[in-house]
């Protein structure tokens, strides 16, 4: 069993790595995002709580975000490991993580940093959006369907969905954000001997075959 954080900006890919990731070995992926994204959607109170700063792009707190992964630690099945998307963003993040696992007598075994220049960033991330029934990814310029209101692997239609903080604003927010509050763990988990550095420009499998080195 092997316990794994994916680092790296947003854009950097770590949620396409996530998945494949999953599908291929059956890990557990824990994306602080996509749960919050999930209460917002729902319109439940953490939902409304975190809405307006997650359009802004700036973090929601750490009490909220130690929470929910608390909340998933404890209560999933899981045999093959946990990929943790997005989380953690901050150092203090990052202790709660070594508690957490403590407490489940787990650890953590790698932390793969994705890195992707900013330029790349932006066009990855401006233009994108996901198929809301399969969760296919598409870009405007680099990846469209085929048809512009169908999804290629589904076919589901109107389903495409695109992100509120995908914005040039927020944008500029988030990546303030993971400068500042999250680029420290790169030295953190550096000085724990866990960092592993992955260049985030290439095809998907590529880097998918890169990661897949690091855990065998
Ligand atoms: P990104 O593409 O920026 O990596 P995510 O889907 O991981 O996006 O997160 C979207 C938003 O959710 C963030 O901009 C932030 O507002 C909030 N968020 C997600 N994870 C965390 C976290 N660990 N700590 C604080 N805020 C978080
Ligand atoms: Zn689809």
């Amino acid at each position: 069993m092997k316990n794994l954080i994916l680092l790296g900006p947003p854009g950097a890919g770590k949620g396409t790595q996530a998945r494949n990731l999953c599908e291929a070995f059956g890990f557990v992926q824990l994306s602080t995002g996509d749960m919050l994204r999930e209460a917002k959607k729902d319109q439940s109170e953490l939902g409304k709580k975190v809405a307006n700063i997650m359009a802004r792009g700036e973090l929601v707190t750490d009490e909220i975000v130690i929470g929910l992964i608390e909340k998933k630690l404890t209560n999933e099945e899981n045999s093959k490991g946990f990929i943790f998307d997005g989380f953690p963003r901050t150092l203090a993040q990052a202790d709660a993580l070594r508690d957490l696992l403590e407490t489940i007598g787990q650890k953590l075994d790698h932390v793969v940093e994705l890195y992707v220049d900013d330029e790349k960033l932006v066009q990855r991330i401006i233009g994108r959006f996901t198929c809301s029934s399969c969760g296919e990814l598409y870009h405007k310029t680099t990846k469209p369907p085929k048809n512009p209101s169908i999804c290629d692997i589904c076919g589901s239609k109107d389903t495409f969905n695109y992100r509120q903080d995908d914005n040039e604003d927020s944008l500029k927010i988030r990546l303030l954000a993971y400068y500042r509050d999250t680029s420290p763990l790169i030295g953190y988990y550096h000085a724990h001997n866990k960092l592993r550095k992955v260049n985030g420009l290439g095809s998907v499998d590529e880097i998918q075959s890169k990661i897949r080195n690091i855990l065998s």
